[in-house]
């Protein structure tokens, strides 16, 4: 495991193509799955984890943010990664840190606008990462399905070269998204947070049956969704690229929530019409 820039630099000057997993640590096999597509289609892996402070807002869980250091490492061994980056905080932002990397549009809806500087937090991490490591490719999880828009786009506007990946949302047998924030979960919780899994398949199962209206869509998911013990802060069904609000039928679609269980904040999604791997 390295520790600063300067290290990791060192490594890279002696390495071949590399793919590129950041996180936040607290994995599970979905960040797994992504560590293991970085290491097949590479000349090596490496991943990073950082629990980013500048993308958690005032009142969000930055301090109670899961972390499993010991056994991450672990389990990025085990996915084939050759090169764990864990900086510490300053190190990523030394003293008099003060510049920020700001998104455009692409950040203002859905999360951008449940978690004000998110995003700008978000957008400043990954690119001091490529520059340390200067990734060839970097591989993204459907999960955080804005996210991955907002990288692709700034990796475009920014001229920064990577190839930008984007990977299908590991779910346990039961439905539910694999997040670091499940392990906050009670059992009575967890089976509240079903309905989220369940609530968006519906409205994929409408979709299958040939229902295109967006409000429709968006009542489907909404009826399941709000389950006991669930506090919906939204459901979302959108354009794929650009993230607006549908107005009408479309062939290509983004159903997205945010909600709470208990203290515990989870997102979720489901693509239609289009799979991840083919948004660019
Ligand atoms: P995080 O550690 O939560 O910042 O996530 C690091 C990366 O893993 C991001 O690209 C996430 O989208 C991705 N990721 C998180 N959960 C999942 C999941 N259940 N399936 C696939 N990718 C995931």
């Amino acid at each position: 495991m390295l520790r600063t820039a300067a290290e990791v630099r060192g490594w890279r000057a002696r390495t071949g193509r590399v793919g590129f997993v950041p996180t936040m640590g607290a994995l599970h096999e979905g960040h797994e799955a992504l560590m293991r597509r970085a290491a097949a289609e590479s000349d090596v892996a490496a991943a990073s984890i950082f629990v980013n402070p500048t993308q958690f807002g005032p009142q969000e869980d930055f301090r109670s943010y899961p972390r499993a250091e010991a056994r991450d490492v672990v389990l990025c061994e085990r996915a084939g990664v050759a090169m764990v980056f864990a900086p510490s905080a300053l190190e990523m932002y030394p003293d008099g840190d003060a510049t920020r990397v700001q998104p455009g549009p692409i950040a203002l809806p859905l999360e951008g606008a449940a978690r004000p500087g998110h995003f700008t937090g978000v957008c400043t991490v990954l690119t001091k990462l490529f520059a340390i490591v200067r990734p060839d490719a970097a591989y993204f999880g459907q999960k955080d399905f804005q996210q991955l828009r907002v990288v692709q786009t700034m990796n475009r506007d920014l001229r920064l070269g990577v190839r930008i990946v984007g990977c299908p949302t590991v779910r346990d047998p039961d439905g539910l998204a694999l997040s670091s924030r499940n392990g906050h979960l009670t059992a009575d919780q967890r089976r509240s947070a079903l309905a989220l899994s369940r609530g968006l398949f519906a409205g994929r199962d409408l979709w299958t049956a040939g229902e295109r209206d967006p409000a429709k869509l968006r009542l489907a998911v909404e009826r399941i969704a709000a389950g006991p013990g669930v506090a919906l802060e939204y459901v979302s069904v959108a354009d794929p690229y650009t993230l607006e609000e549908l107005g009408g039928p479309q062939g290509k679609v983004l159903i997205s929530l945010a909600a709470h269980v208990g203290k515990t904040r989870l997102i979720d999604n489901v693509l239609l019409g289009i799979e991840v791997g083919e948004v660019e």
